[in-house]
């Protein structure tokens, strides 16, 4: 069962919260079911609401925020570490390396879930078109 049955196929959608329910991981739509079905594989089908959401096609969009966001933060810290660490400046590579790393791998899943929520809450790629 599709949620969106009982609106009409061009009713406006609220892409602030679509976009917060998919920065959680969560379905666009109702906020409930998971989004994710793996680490970066989007679920086909909302398991509680029944939300079709394949249509998605973030394509390179998530990987594209992801570095935006990580190396600006490596940017801001990479001098205040190596003002602390001076005389060792491989330790402060490697531990920024390991840094943005964690930080990536923690922050990709969630610009997916922006950018889904994001194509949702403006219909695009399918997510407008009437259930078949
Ligand atoms: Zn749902």
């Amino acid at each position: 069962m599709n949620t969106s049955a009982n609106e009409t196929n061009t009713a406006e959608r609220a892409t602030k919260l679509a976009v917060l329910k998919g920065l959680r991981g969560r379905c666009p739509a109702c906020g409930e079911g998971k989004l994710f079905a793996r680490y970066l594989k989007v679920t086909d089908a909302c398991s509680v609401c029944g939300e079709e959401l394949h249509h998605h096609r973030a394509d390179d969009g998530p990987a594209f925020l992801t570095i935006l966001i990580v190396g600006k933060l490596v940017a801001i810290v990479f001098p205040l570490f190596f003002g602390l660490m001076m005389d060792e400046p491989l330790m402060v590579a490697l531990g920024l390396c390991a840094a943005a790393t964690a930080l990536a791998l923690l922050v990709l899943p969630r610009m997916k879930g922006l950018m889904v929520g994001f194509q949702w809450a403006k219909r695009m790629h399918g997510f407008g078109r009437p259930a078949t």
